[in-house]
């Protein structure tokens, strides 16, 4: 059983402005096999979490428990920890036989030992060659594609058999296409292993398709701790709201008046369940996904007015432009219903998906 656990870790460091705070008193426990994101903006504290994790920086202040262990003060190598990063770290002047068996030389296991999980653990990353591709044992980094030498990569973190997983960005220097084809990859085989894994990275999309929970980070701290469905479907704050999601949610700022909600001149209905419990006039924010509005050439009650400014097309679909008396609103239609350009429409936000906050934080 290996789950992680952080009690109050804090990390600074010094600079000519005084000190920054990358880690601002974290608590967080992830769960034995699970598949755990680290995500949110540069500089948010990402990397410096996970290197805390590792073992590769020391807490200002704050403990790290690995299992039972409290694995603060322990060195990286004793962790039982594997760290895959950004930049794969290959020894270029070895094979990849040479660098997938490194961590177990390091330990002293016998020869025979190394080979056997060395070719194991080539296998199972597709590195020995099939019928169609060739081996690639005996290649040093150098020949091998980006795709190819972030699987030695991989396979050198699980020839170790470590507890637990910590990935620095792996997917980052990766082509788009390699990119979406390494995910589902990586994906299947933590499944497969089941480790312990925890993963940084600042694309939302590959933290929504690949955690089983994300941590959405600012400024050293958490904002928002869910399932890939909670925070899409119900970010708890502006920030969490302004980050999540390939088309960024409208945030429109509104007045509440008579148990509705005044935006841009138009009156929206508050989200299902909200409306007694706001009071007159309060300033709010609606969110409402582009994806979840009915939109009309027709009047509809409750909708925006609007007009059509532009069309992005999306592939399957449309993503219009509108303007809602000077307010900027973003809306996705299906491609067959794309409007005449200055169209006047109406678009009418899901009622179970539409989203209100107040100073920043979700009331409903
Ligand atoms: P990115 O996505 O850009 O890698 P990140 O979320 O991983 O960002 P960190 O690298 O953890 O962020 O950095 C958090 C903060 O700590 C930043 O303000 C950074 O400048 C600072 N920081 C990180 N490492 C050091 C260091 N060795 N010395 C001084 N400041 C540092």
């Amino acid at each position: 059983m290996t789950q992680i656990r952080t009690a109050d870790l804090t990390k600074t460091f010094a600079d000519a402005g005084g000190g920054v705070t990358a880690l601002d008193a974290l608590t967080l426990t992830i769960e034995d096999g699970e598949f755990f994101a680290l995500l949110g903006p540069s500089g948010c504290g990402k990397t410096t979490l996970l290197r805390t994790l590792a073992g590769l920086e020391t807490p200002s202040s704050g403990a790290v428990y690995i299992g039972e262990a409290d694995m603060t003060r322990t060195p990286a190598g004793k962790r039982g920890v594997a760290m895959v990063f950004q930049d794969y770290a290959l020894f270029p002047h070895m094979t990849v036989t040479e660098n997938i068996a490194y961590p177990l030389r390091v330990r002293g296991v016998p020869k025979a030992q190394q080979r056997e999980a060395v070719l194991a653990a080539a296998a199972d990353l597709g590195l020995t060659g099939t019928d169609t591709t060739v081996g690639l044992l005996d290649r040093r980094p150098e020949a091998l594609s980006g795709g190819q030498q972030q699987r030695v990569a991989l396979a050198r973190a699980t020839a170790a058999k470590p507890s637990v997983f910590l990935f620095d960005e792996p997917l980052s220097n990766l082509d788009a296409r390699l990119r979406l084809e390494a995910r589902t990859f990586l994906k299947r085989l933590q499944r497969e292993l089941a480790v312990t894994t925890v993963f940084v990275t600042h694309d939302q999309a590959e933290a929504l398709a690949l955690a089983d929970r994300i941590a959405v980070m600012q400024s050293g701290r958490i904002r928002q701790l869910g399932t890939p469905r909670e925070v899409y479907r119900r970010p708890a704050n502006t920030f969490v709201a302004s980050f999540i999601g390939s088309t960024p949610m409208n945030l429109l700022e509104g007045v509440v008046r008579d148990g509705r909600v005044l935006v841009a001149d138009s009156e929206i209905a508050p989200p299902d369940g909200t409306g007694e419990r706001l009071a007159e006039r309060a300033a709010v924010v609606l969110g409402a996904r582009p994806e979840y509005f009915r939109v009309s050439p027709d009047p509809l009650d409750g909708a925006f007015r609007g007009t059509v400014e532009v069309a992005e097309n999306l592939g399957s679909s449309l993503l219009l432009t509108l303007d809602v008396s000077g307010t900027a609103v973003q809306v996705v239609v299906a491609e067959e219903d794309e409007p005449e350009p200055r169209a006047t429409v109406w678009a009418l936000p899901r009622a179970d998906r539409t989203l209100l906050y107040a100073d920043g934080e979700l009331v409903g």
